[in-house]
């Protein structure tokens, strides 16, 4: 379990709600959603100082536009999301009529290994 996160600012018992971006090559400072994952050169803000941010001189400040989402699920609701997420990418198990091979190629060798078609007696 995580706990949860809160504002980076000094001394602020805020809970987390916006994460601050440094685009270095850029001169930009970017004010957007909760990142899922902490990345150097960002910093997790509560809504007041993420309002509130000003850029250093020279720098723009790019702030998310509306309402701030509320902090994202647990980590127990992430893995069971990432999860679910491989699990439907993860290709299918061949169907039936894939192992018979198809009638251009004649049949697949390998994936039926010791199998034989015995035909039926008389
Ligand atoms: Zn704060």
């Amino acid at each position: 379990m995580r706990s949860p996160r809160r504002c980076s600012r000094n001394g602020c018992p805020r809970q987390a709600v916006a994460t601050l971006t440094y685009v270095y090559n850029e001169s930009t400072a970017v004010v957007g959603p909760l990142a899922a994952f902490a990345e150097p050169h960002t910093y997790d803000l509560c809504e007041p100082h993420a309002r509130s941010l000003t850029a250093p001189r020279g720098w723009d400040v790019v702030r998310h536009e509306g309402e701030f989402e509320p902090p994202p699920p647990t980590t127990d609701d992430l893995v069971a999301l990432a999860e679910a997420v491989r699990e439907a990418a993860r290709p299918a198990p061949p169907r039936p009529d894939e192992i018979e091979g198809d009638p251009h190629t004649g049949p697949q060798t390998g994936r039926r290994g010791h199998l034989r078609v015995i035909p039926p007696s008389h």
